[in-house]
């Protein structure tokens, strides 16, 4: 699960991570109020607006704003809400912008430089390991960085049973060029970053960019969180973050009903069980010339009301011409899922204007074909692999 940056803030600041103080804010009227608010726990005189999407790159998009007064915290504010945002990492048709982050500027000037870091903490599967991702090039997007000047890219391997060690920790102040107080604030910052990661159940923590204040604070600019879904039953707080918004709403509805469901884009719907033959379906789509439009994976209950459920959620994408159903019959025998099929075609009726192909396998797959066979419906029935791929071709042409 994602969440914003603000709620991502949160985390970092119970955990004793300095962050860039802010409000958030749904309508003009809270903005210019938690620009006051902010005024008046820290001083503040210019703020920065910053739209609250699940996205980054917004700075690049005009999602992120400076403002020097309370008019233009609201003038900039009322450009902000409601906007259809487009950044280098949303679609083209961008993301609407529901809330706002009214935070401190904290780009003061000093008595020395500001400078921006990047850092990240996530998981490494292959060495089973946490890692700590860190470059003194922060601000900018860190695929750029990799591509063209890597070597300023450094990471720390963190053993997940013995922690980040305090060496680590100075190691790290020390390859960002930090001396004096920064260094030490920097040990703190990392060291306090680790835990709330640790803490969370997450598998990514992005900090970019981390800030070195002019003077010579270490804070978190910006956050993007990614939550373990698995592990939210432990954090019942996290749960109230989600924001359905952000999400696809044919998925949010997909995993309502207990279907693993990922939106894609190509027209050909799958109905598969297991995630492996879901994989090979989609290559088996590919090869006919088709493009999944969906990985659907309907479990080991492939019951008639799953089928129905199912097939309800992958015709809410208008773009599916033809729908291929792809079953094993292990524990789930196939003449049921061929009767669910029978059964769900008739009680969607006309809502099913597009061919559907089925592939049923394992056991009573032969009464299975018969049922589909004869149903009298407008759905196809194929044995073999080849034979599947070569009728959605067919249907395709
Ligand atoms: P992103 O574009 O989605 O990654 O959003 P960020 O939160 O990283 O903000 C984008 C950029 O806005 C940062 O890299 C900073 O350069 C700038 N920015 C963020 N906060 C401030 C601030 O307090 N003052 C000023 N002047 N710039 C800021
Ligand atoms: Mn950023």
């Amino acid at each position: 699960m994602n969440i914003h940056e603000f709620q991502g803030k949160s985390i970092l600041s119970q955990h004793g991570v300095r962050v860039q103080r802010g409000i958030i804010a749904s309508t003009v009227e809270e903005a210019v109020k938690a620009a006051k608010d902010l005024n008046s726990q820290t001083g503040t005189n210019w703020f920065v607006i910053k739209a609250q999407v699940h996205a980054g790159g917004r700075g690049k998009g005009g999602g992120v704003k400076l403002a020097k007064n309370y008019d233009e915290v609201a003038s900039l504010s009322s450009q902000i809400l409601g906007m259809q945002l487009v950044t280098p990492q949303t679609s083209a048709e961008g993301k609407t912008v529901h809330q706002v982050l009214i935070a401190e500027d904290v780009y003061y000037p000093g008595e020395s430089e500001t400078s921006e870091f990047y850092m990240s903490v996530l998981l490494d599967r292959s060495q089973g390991r946490n890692m700590i991702m860190y470059s003194t090039e922060g601000g900018m997007d860190i695929e750029t960085v990799a591509e063209q000047t890597p070597h300023l890219i450094f990471s720390e391997s963190v053993d997940p049973m013995v922690g980040l060690l305090p060496f680590q920790a100075r190691r790290i102040a020390f390859n960002l060029g930090l001396s004096g107080t920064a260094f030490k604030e920097m040990t703190q910052f990392v060291t306090a970053l680790y835990q709330a990661y640790v803490q969370s159940d997450a598998s990514l923590f992005e900090i970019n960019p981390v800030l070195k204040t002019s003077d010579n604070k270490i804070m978190a600019v910006d956050a993007k969180v990614s939550l373990d879904d698995n592990a939210l039953f432990r954090h019942k707080d996290f749960l109230e973050m989600r924001d359905t918004r952000e999400e696809n709403p044919i998925e949010v509805e997909a995993k309502e009903v207990g279907l693993n469901y990922v939106d894609l884009d190509g027209n050909v719907g799958c109905m598969v069980n297991g995630a492996g033959l879901a994989m090979a379906t989609m290559d088996l789509i590919k090869q006919a010339g088709g493009e999944p439009a969906n990985f659907l994976d309907v479990g080991g209950t492939a019951d008639a009301a799953r089928v129905e459920t199912a097939f309800r959620i992958i015709l809410k994408d208008p773009s599916v011409k033809a729908i291929l159903i792809n079953i094993f019959g292990g524990i789930v025998r196939c003449d049921r899922v061929a009767q669910g099929v029978v059964d769900a075609y008739k009680n969607l009726g006309d809502a099913i204007k597009i061919p559907i192909i089925v592939r049923l396998q394992g056991t009573n797959a032969d009464i299975a074909k018969q049922l589909i066979d004869n149903s009298g419906l407008d759905v196809q029935s194929a044995v073999e692999f080849q034979e599947a791929a070569d009728k959605v071709q067919a249907v395709l042409a």
